[in-house]
């Protein structure tokens, strides 16, 4: 997960309480959660869904609020239903959704699960690492199983892209340039609107040496 802001201009074709995920509304959300699902953090999922963060259950005030808005893909959107619906909130600035939740990316391209740690005690943190744990790890059907092994297979791609610049930084032969760019790169990795920031954020963090340098490009 990341943290997104939400822009305070809300969509004109709400106003009309007829249709929820128009065009406005869909151009608008791309743009606040960088093309991703605000969960699973795929880039440009092959489909995706306008989601309600609460269930609306036929309330129009909920289903027509920009706020309870966001862009899912259909499989995180199928997984969360209504069983998690009370998750940490990414438009929040304050929940702080990726330092909430440590997520350790898979060290080999066919792991069988990712590793994601609660690292506050609190109900929404633990029911929002419950939620991933589902979308990353779940095997429970034989679509979900073929579904999160690929997912868990593009977190490693990432993560692999992460470590050659890691490779790159530390090795004894690079230039202070050579180190430079490497740096420049694991930025782009980290960024917010990067693919599986997350994951690539928390490898940082426990780099001593990276983690300092790369500190003010965790927003
Ligand atoms: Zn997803």
């Amino acid at each position: 997960m990341f943290n997104a802001v939400r822009s305070p201009n809300v969509p004109t074709s709400l106003a009309a309480k007829q249709k929820y995920d128009g065009n406005d509304v869909y151009t608008e959300l791309c743009e606040i959660f960088f093309d991703k699902c605000y969960i699973c953090e795929t880039k440009e999922p092959h489909d995706i869904n306008v989601e309600h963060f609460h269930p609306h259950k036929g309330d129009v005030n909920k289903k027509f609020d920009w706020n309870n808005l966001y862009l899912a893909c259909s499989r995180c959107n199928n997984i969360k239903l209504a069983e998690f619906d009370d998750i940490l909130d990414c438009c929040d600035h304050t929940a702080d959704v990726f330092r909430a939740i440590k997520h350790v990316p898979p060290i080999t391209p066919y792991a069988k699960t990712v590793n994601l740690v609660s690292m506050r005690f609190d109900a929404k943190v633990e029911l929002s690492r419950q939620l991933l744990e589902r979308v990353y790890n779940s095997d429970h059907t034989i679509n979900k199983k073929v579904s999160g092994a690929f997912l868990r297979r593009k977190v490693f791609d990432q993560y692999n892209l992460l470590l050659d610049q890691i490779n790159s930084y530390y090795n004894p032969v690079s230039t202070d340039s050579e180190k430079e760019i490497s740096l420049e790169r694991m930025q782009k990795l980290i960024h917010r609107s990067a693919p599986y920031s997350a994951f690539i954020r928390w490898c940082i963090l426990d780099d001593a040496e990276l983690g300092e340098l790369l500190s003010d490009f965790m927003d």
